[in-house]
Parts: structure tokens; C-alpha cells; sequence
């Protein structure tokens, strides 16, 4: 599906999975016979609803998706970050039932043997685990990284080396090497968890209710739409760029065809972070849907590092479908709030819509 993103909105995360996967035909890419891993992110031993971590929802519809397409040699793949067990994120994360399940095994990269491949005159110890695989499937958190701004498909392989090539990796500024291990190791399909990560944190703790799930086949594409979707341009962030330029996939969102199945109806609830509460005293909310709210928390976070929240401290920007109709001053994003005087369209807008529009304002 190369230039593809197909994308669904809503709450009932195993039916999004489903007609995801379904759109994609996920099941004419994979060769008959072939072994498969499955890589979610379960950099920390945190349930999903934290921000940090690979719905266990979603593998189980992925897993049952995947059986009924023929394929059984199956197994999930990680390795928590330096100074978490995996195994006790497999445990907390719900990911122990789905193995007993579904009889799929649970693979600790930690406790696996690596060879060192190189790219580009660096050499990065890979999982032999993770190289002997026929076809990859990542399953990223759609979240901010205080580091490298966001954290999607090209990161996520980090949990495919061993933990002393992670620590080599930060000595070495993580960009670089994060695209060159994707010129390593080969992903071969993206399932993006969208519905709830963290507002900065890959370890979670401010979740962002955003209620989508997307998937395609270039991590590139992938993580530009993800960056994008969180209120940066692909370029601002490093590791893009040089898997752009290496080859790794394409950044160019312009030109993707984005298949949208589904929009989110549901209504946004309050945040429990309370990171997310302050951000949120900058919207007047009516009936505002989660995917369209979520979007404008996550521009006024962006708004908010560059030091520009203030400008609507007094002026609280309108959202949702309770402004349906309504006249007034005022500034207001979705097409709910068309009838404000200063407002952006969409439904949703876009998060980098919504920022480039209230930088403006
Ligand atoms: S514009 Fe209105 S209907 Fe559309 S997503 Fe936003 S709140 Fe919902």
C-alpha cells in the first residue's frame, strides 16, 4: 500500500483494528507460510490507558485477524527499556492472557542472542530473534518523546537491540541511529495505536484521548503522519529527515493517500493529567468529539513550549458540536464553530491546522 495511510475514528478499538485491516488487506501482503512478530511498544510496564503502551486490544484483534488469514507461526516481540523487565511489562500490560489465548509465545529481546549488522559505517547489534523473521509488524504509540519530539514506527525498533546498543544509542544523539537500524532491520507493516498517548512522555502519564488507529506500510510516511498529527512538521524531526534521505520510505504526507473509514463520534471526557487540564483551560468546550478536541490539546501543547498560550487566556478558543449555530466573537476551530467570528474548518482539523492557524490568530 506504499503511499497509503488508512485511518478509523471512534472507541470500539477491536473494530477499528478489524477495518483497518481489512481496508489495508494486510493478509495479500504477508507470503503464505511466512513466520510473523508482532513489535507493540511496551517500553515501560504500564496498561495502555497510562499513554505509554500497545493496546492489548488491538494485538488480540491483529492476532485473531492474522489466524484466520492462515497464518499461525506467530510471536510478540520487545524489550522494555534499560531498567524495565519486559516480562513484567508482558504481565502488567495484559499481555499474558493474550499468549495463553491465543497460544502465542511472548519473546524477551533482552534475553536474546544479536548480531552486529552495519550501515553506513555503524555498526548496531540486532536481535537474531527479530532477523529471522519473514514479516514485522509494529505496533507504535501514538505519543510525544521530550527527545526526539515524537516517538512512532522508526523508534519503536529500538526494542529490536540489545540493551547495551540502546545506551550506545544515546551517546551517539538517537537520530542517526534510529534511521539507520530501520536500514537494518525491515518493518513491514505499521499499526498505529492512536487512541489515548502521552502528551510528551514515552513513559506515559498524561494521556491524550485522541480515539484513532491507523495503519500502512512505510514507517516514514507513518511517523511523518504521526508527528504531524501531534503539531510537527515532518522535518522538525530529525530521524525522519535521514530516513527520508537513506531511503527508509518517503516523508511526503502531501502526497499520501490518506483513506479515512470512519469518523469519531464520540464526545470528549475530561482528562485525569493534569498537565492536560491546564491546557484545557484555554478551550471552551461544548459537545466537542475527542478526535477534534484531542487534536486542539495537542496544538495548544505546542503553543504552549513556545510560550504563546497566553494570548488566549482571555480569550478561550470554542470547540464542538454544542456551537452549532451560534453567532458570536470569538475564535473557534472545527466547522461546528463556523458561525464564530474567527474560526478554522474541518472536522476534524487537522492538529497542524489548528496550530498554524492559532499562531496566527
Ligand atoms: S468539527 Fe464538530 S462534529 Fe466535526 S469533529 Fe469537531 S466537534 Fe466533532
Amino acid at each position: 500500500m506504499d503511499n497509503r495511510i488508512v485511518i478509523t475514528y471512534g472507541e470500539d478499538i477491536w473494530k477499528m483494528t478489524r477495518d483497518v485491516l481489512k481496508e489495508s488487506g494486510l493478509g495479500n501482503l504477508i507470503p503464505k507460510g511466512s513466520s510473523i512478530g508482532i513489535k507493540p511498544n511496551l517500553a515501560v510496564a504500564k496498561p495502555a490507558d497510562s499513554g505509554a503502551t500497545s493496546s492489548p486490544v488491538i494485538v488480540s484483534a491483529l492476532i485473531e485477524y492474522l489466524k484466520e488469514q492462515g497464518y499461525d507461526d506467530i510471536v510478540i516481540l520487545e524489550s522494555s527499556w534499560i531498567g524495565d523487565s519486559t516480562k513484567r511489562a508482558y504481565k502488567v500490560c495484559g499481555y499474558e492472557e493474550i499468549s495463553e489465548k491465543y497460544n502465542v509465545p511472548l519473546f524477551d529481546v533482552k534475553q536474546d542472542s544479536y548480531t552486529v549488522k552495519n550501515f553506513n559505517g555503524m555498526d548496531i547489534e540486532a536481535s537474531d530473534k527479530v532477523l529471522s523473521l519473514d514479516f514485522l509488524i509494529n505496533i507504535p504509540v501514538l505519543k510525544g518523546h521530550c527527545q526526539t519530539l515524537v516517538t512512532g514506527a522508526l523508534k519503536n525498533m529500538k526494542g529490536c537491540i540489545s540493551d547495551r546498543e540502546k545506551r550506545r544509542f544515546h551517546t551517539r544523539g538517537l537520530h542517526k541511529p534510529i534511521a539507520y537500524l530501520n536500514k537494518i532491520i525491515k518493518q513491514n507493516f505499521i499499526l498505529v495505536d492512536g487512541m489515548c498517548g502521552d502528551l510528551d512522555f514515552e513513559e506515559g502519564g498524561n494521556p491524550v484521548q485522541m480515539n484513532r488507529i491507523f495503519c500502512g506500510t512505510d514507517p516514514v510516511l507513518i511517523d511523518s503522519y504521526m508527528a504531524d498529527s501531534i503539531g510537527y512538521k515532518p522535518h522538525e524531526v530529525e530521524y525522519i529527515n535521514i530516513a527520508n534521505d537513506i531511503g527508509v520510505g518517503s516523508s511526503d504526507i502531501d502526497n499520501a493517500e490518506i483513506v479515512v473509514l470512519n469518523r469519531d463520534e464520540s464526545i470528549a471526557k475530561p482528562s485525569p493529567s493534569r498537565k492536560v487540564q491546564r491546557l484545557a483551560q484555554f478551550t471552551n468546550a461544548k459537545d466537542a468529539c475527542s478526535a477534534c478536541y484531542a487534536n486542539l490539546i495537542r496544538a495548544l501543547s505546542r503553543l504552549d513550549d513556545e510560550d504563546l498560550l497566553h494570548r488566549f487566556k482571555d480569550n478561550p478558543v470554542f470547540i464542538g458540536q454544542g456551537f452549532k449555530g451560534v453567532k458570536r466573537e470569538g475564535i473557534g476551530v472545527g466547522q461546528c464553530t463556523s458561525g464564530i467570528s474567527k474560526n478554522i474548518g474541518g472536522c476534524p482539523p487537522s492538529t497542524s491546522a489548528i496550530l498554524d492557524f492559532l499562531r496566527n490568530i
